[in-house]
């Protein structure tokens, strides 16, 4: 498929969700561009992200060292394409970034068959897929095929041309910071750094992006959130190196990719494995998506393992639909934009919505009324009707709240020890505090002063 083409693979009718098809739309607009870990494809990302939302830029020069690593050379790539021996393509970089090994060195060769094959790489089981390799810290160069074109090239001669260049330049990332009433900050964070790869990467960075732009447009935020569109590891390692005095106001963190397939969801906790974000997360997903799986913290996957390496051990988790790696779209030519859909981008979207509700809206109330449950009817707060199951369920939640309201128990903590939906939980705890029952157990815990 030709990824340039890709614009009008766009939303469905059935998928029909207002949000979904806006972040699939944005994803759309973004997934033809040829990313890397550096260079113009990161610049021309933020470029259309910028339409949404204020981004500041950082560019850290090559040599830069960050921790152990090191700021790669800055890969910039024109064009590349192989020609049998009548001068036809059989492989063209036009029609898609990722018959390009990502960060090949420049070459201009003829080469035999067997030279050639050398180079090549394909998935024999997948013959029909292309995979998405890179070869950042080796001097090499490389093409990627489908298997099945790979095995309709013959013997003969072929004429290589990649025409790219590493260079002394710098590596982008981009932040979005939305001030909120405290500097307790909640990252969010999305690798910016694959090609024409939908999911695992076009899908977060697009969710994040209209994220923010929500949240710019609301009043009073609890939290200061801090949007990071960095590279894979390098680029997170870079944010990391020069925000390294504001990193213990990181309250709750989030990385954010493979956001818009049918799979999971799935949450892998953070390293402290109990954090506030581990238990949200846990209730968000109790709450809206039943069926999802958590996972205990791994040091492997998306940046979280740099957020959560040991010198710095931040409260960030990985949220996803289908876990990395065990898709068979992943890190193919089928990640492409039909491979996401609105209605799962719509779920996502609504999960970490709900998980930003909780760190927004949770507090420890006390009871003022401890002794003996406080008469509700007299108060006009209890509503039960015959047959209406909600009312009964907001008035079971007054009752917890009313029951756990001893300055010991967060709104968070006693939707998990009801199993009430937070959201539940909190419009009882505000009703209550609105009937003079409750008050907070420590003011700077109350989203409501
Ligand atoms: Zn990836």
């Amino acid at each position: 498929m030709n990824p340039r083409a890709s614009h009008s693979v766009g939303a469905t009718r059935e998928d029909g969700d207002p949000i979904g098809a806006e972040i699939h739309a944005l994803a759309a607009e973004i997934y033809p561009i040829c990313r890397s870990i550096t260079g113009d494809g990161v610049r021309q990302t933020l470029d259309i992200l910028e339409r949404h939302i204020p981004i500041s830029r950082t560019e850290v020069p090559s040599g830069t060292a960050v921790y152990d690593w090191t700021i790669p050379q800055e890969w910039s790539i024109r064009q590349a394409w192989i020609k049998n021996e009548l001068g036809q393509k059989v492989v063209d970089f036009t029609r898609h970034n990722l018959h390009v090994v990502n960060y090949s060195m420049p070459v201009h060769r003829i080469l035999s068959y067997e030279e050639l094959a050398g180079h090549i790489h394909t998935l024999p089981d997948q013959p029909d897929l292309m995979p998405y390799r890179t070869i950042y810290y080796a001097e090499n160069w490389g093409f990627c095929m489908r298997h099945r074109d790979f095995e309709k090239l013959g013997p003969g001669s072929y004429e290589v041309f990649i025409d790219a260049e590493r260079f002394t330049g710098h590596l982008t990332y981009g932040e979005c910071v939305i001030p909120g009433e405290t500097d307790q900050v909640f990252l969010l964070s999305a690798h910016i750094c694959h090609p024409s790869l939908a999911n695992d990467n076009c899908s977060g960075i697009a969710l994040l992006t209209l994220l923010a732009k929500e949240l710019l447009a609301r009043q009073g935020l609890r939290h200061t959130y801090r949007f990071i569109f960095a590279p894979g590891t390098i680029g997170a390692l870079a944010w990391l190196s020069r925000n390294e005095d504001e990193l213990d106001r990181i309250q709750h963190g989030l990385v954010v990719s493979c956001v818009g397939d049918g799979g999971g969801p799935t949450y892998k906790r953070s390293r402290r494995g109990n954090a506030f974000i581990d238990r949200a997360m846990a209730i968000a997903l109790r709450d809206l998506a039943p069926q999802a799986t958590i996972l205990d913290f791994s040091p492997y996957g998306y940046d979280e393992r740099q957020y959560c390496s040991p010198g710095f051990n931040l409260p960030v988790g990985l949220f996803q639909r289908s876990l990395f790696g065990t898709f068979p779209e992943y890190h193919t030519s089928a990640d492409n934009l039909d491979f996401i859909r609105p209605r799962h981008l719509a779920l996502s979207w609504k999960i970490i919505r709900y998980v930003i509700d909780i760190a927004e809206n949770d507090w420890t109330p006390v009871s003022l009324c401890p002794k003996g449950e406080p008469q509700l009817g007299r108060r006009g707060l209890y509503g039960a009707v015959g047959g209406n199951s909600h009312a009964s369920d907001q008035n079971m939640a007054m009752l917890w709240v009313l029951n756990l309201a001893d300055g010991s128990h967060s709104l968070l903590e006693m939707a998990e020890r009801s199993g009430m939906p937070f959201t539940d939980v909190m419009t009882a705890a505000r009703r209550l505090k609105e009937a003079g029952l409750l008050v907070p157990a420590a003011p700077f815990l109350d989203p409501t002063i």
